[in-house]
């Protein structure tokens, strides 16, 4: 048995008997790590994982190889990025980044996602309330593009012809991508202007475009793609009472 000491952001916490909980880690050195915390729920001890969900710090882990709980030593965290619970956009973005992470991500470190992760916390917990959604999308999008999903914007997905800059387009969902002009456009899709097709790429590359239009149909594109692609068809709760919060925006379409 080793102690790792590494870099963490906890992700969700559950109760696992009177004085323990069980918490999933995404840590730097050791990718998703599930730690038992004991004697954590009495109160007592407050450094060994009381913590909250998003809070991100310094864990000592006791890691055995063919454990698939391992023995959390001590959590402290740094930032406890309490602002996220105070707007349910923010806090849904965590939720949907954790869930993602949870679900996908493997055993092997991946400092990328985890930049991409504690990077997008801060930012989802400090913006201004009307670029929340934005920022949502941005995190939800990069962390879909690190873990190998990424939508198919260049070429078309039912003939692979380059997509023309200009040409509208139809998001197939189940091709995982765009079709251009060129073919059929799939029953039911959505149309994807040539502007939007560029916001999914800035998107994609964890960036929020400032002034992001059309929120509502980028925020249904991201629910019916990762519950399509990465969740089993399972939908977030979070993305039901997800409201944009810029009222002007809201009719606009991802047509543009
Ligand atoms: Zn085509």
């Amino acid at each position: 048995m080793a102690a790792v000491t590494t870099a963490a952001i906890l992700l969700r916490a559950h109760p696992f008997s009177e004085s323990s909980r069980v918490l999933r880690f995404y840590t730097r050195d050791l990718g998703l790590v599930g730690a038992i915390a004991r004697g954590v729920r009495r109160g007592a001890s407050r450094g060994r994982g009381a913590a909250g969900a998003f809070s991100e710090g310094v864990a000592v882990l006791a890691v055995r190889d063919n454990r698939d709980l391992q023995t959390l030593q001590e959590f402290a965290p740094a930032k406890l990025r309490f602002g996220l619970a105070q707007e349910f956009s923010r806090l849904a973005g965590a939720s949907l980044a954790a869930e993602l992470v949870l679900r996908h991500a493997g055993q092997e470190p991946h400092e990328e996602l985890y930049r991409a992760l504690s990077g997008g916390l801060d930012l989802l917990e400090r913006v201004p309330s009307d670029a929340v959604t934005a920022e949502l999308l941005a995190l939800g999008w990069v962390i879909v593009q690190i873990l190998g999903f990424e939508p198919e914007l260049e070429a078309c997905v039912a003939c692979a012809r380059p997509l023309e800059g200009g040409a509208m387009g139809w998001f197939d969902l189940e091709a995982g991508g765009v079709r251009g002009s060129c073919c059929r456009p799939p029953r039911g899709a959505r149309r994807v202007g040539p502007l939007a097709r560029k916001q999914l790429d800035r998107l994609l590359a964890g960036e929020a475009p400032p002034g992001l239009r059309g929120l509502r149909p980028h925020l249904s594109l991201l629910d019916d793609f990762t519950a399509f692609h990465m969740l089993g068809g399972r939908r977030l709760d979070s993305f039901r009472f997800l409201e944009p919060v810029d009222a002007g925006q809201q009719d606009a379409a991802t047509e543009d």
